[in-house]
């Protein structure tokens, strides 16, 4: 181990998206990279893999769906895969009914039993955006957006599940990360490129990381090598910013998941990808049908895999999903940053590393700037 570290021009700590990019751009341009990983595998929480008995490819750590409106980071990403023609599409069920979600006009009709056009819609929600013209927190955030009866059906009690805060301790951004349409687009996402990996994530992974230059550790803990790193190697930190710090700014809040996975014998068990539960007496958040990824895929007929994702706080000992972002946590973010900035050979990047809320093609965009400007050329 000590000779790979000695050897390496840059130690990548996950395997992730942010830390595999840079990995990957590093190794082109001739630098020798030592990638380490706690878990037994790459990939971090794009993880995927094909379910032994069905075939069917499951991503283990939550649904991902790849999409982006940035031609760079398309083009960037169809180097390690192809994409086949996946357009993801939710429905939300609220009692015994099941409506599309994002909102669009045929939720908005079924909700209100009306028949409304775009121009009514528009007309009937402007009084909402109106109310509420500076929304400071999730919940004005979601008023504004599609008032009270709607956010109270369809978001409150999914938030509460997903976040277990008050949803005014919230940011507006995450009720944003949503459209509501006053149309019949089903969509869940607007950008221009979208689609699932052919192959399912990990061979993006395999093929980023399969380089002369890259040597990949796994079940390697940073923090029980850390003081075997010399003072001037270059390292690329991908875990939690304020466990970095041993949490001296105190703990930042993260959101975990835990999956369960059943398998049952029909071919279509729920009819589309994702089902969100807003009802707080159902105690997960929502189903994935995995199938449904994969329209170009024979998959058998005789069965189908199914998660139930329940969300709860991520102690230190659970590798964080969500950022929570309440003000002291952005305050506390702050000072961790402010030091980060001041490391001299170390870069805390991606999800966890900077606190955001980032998509994948935006943990993309991220890790290429990250290394364009502070790697390629020298720290
Ligand atoms: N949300 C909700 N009801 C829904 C879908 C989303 O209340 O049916 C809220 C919830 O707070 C969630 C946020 O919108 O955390 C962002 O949703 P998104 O689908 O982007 O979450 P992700 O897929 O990243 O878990």
């Amino acid at each position: 181990m000590q000779d790979s570290i000695n050897n390496c021009d840059l130690l990548v700590v996950g395997a992730g998206l942010f830390g595999s990019v840079i990995a990957e751009q590093a190794s082109r341009d001739g630098k020798r990279v030592l990638v380490i990983e706690s878990r037994d595998h790459i990939g971090g929480n794009c993880y995927s893999y094909d379910d032994a008995k069905t075939g069917i490819n499951i991503h283990k750590y939550g649904p991902h769906i790849f999409h982006t409106s940035n031609e760079r980071i398309w083009k960037y990403i169809n180097q390690f895969t192809e994409f086949n023609s996946y357009r993801h599409q939710c429905m939300s069920r609220v009692g015994k009914k099941t409506y599309p979600m994002p909102m669009n006009l045929a939720t908005i009709n079924q909700w209100f039993k009306k028949n409304w056009t775009p121009a009514q819609a528009k007309m009937f929600f402007q009084g909402y955006a109106d109310a509420y013209p500076n929304p400071q927190n999730f919940e004005e955030q979601a008023m504004a957006l599609m008032g009270n009866d709607l956010y109270r059906a369809f978001f409150r009690g999914y938030t509460i599940k997903q976040w277990e805060r008050d949803p005014t301790e919230l940011p507006a951004s995450v009720a944003r990360r949503l459209p509501v349409r006053y149309n019949y687009n089903t969509r869940y996402y607007n950008d221009l490129w979208e689609g699932i990996p052919v192959k399912g994530y990990t061979p993006i992974f395999e093929r980023m990381l399969d380089h002369p230059n890259i040597e990949v550790r796994l079940q390697c803990d940073y923090f029980a090598i850390r003081d075997q790193i010399p003072n001037d190697k270059l390292v690329v930190y991908t875990g939690p910013i304020d466990k970095y710090f041993n949490y001296k700014y105190g703990v930042l809040n993260w959101r975990t998941c835990d999956f369960t996975f059943t398998t049952f014998a029909v071919e279509d068990w729920q009819g589309v990808t994702q089902i969100n539960y807003p009802t707080l007496e159902i105690p997960y958040t929502r189903t994935i049908e995995f199938r449904h990824f994969h329209p170009e895929r024979n998959y058998t007929k005789e069965h189908t895999v199914v998660s139930f994702e329940y969300s709860r706080t991520a102690s230190y000992l659970d590798t964080p999903f969500y950022p929570v972002n309440t003000d002291k946590d952005r305050e506390k973010y702050s000072l961790y940053h402010i030091e980060a900035k001041q490391l001299p050979n170390t870069i805390i990047g991606g999800r966890l590393g900077e606190y955001m809320y980032y998509d994948m093609h935006q943990v993309i965009a991220s890790a290429l700037t990250t290394y364009e400007k502070r790697i390629k050329n020298g720290n």
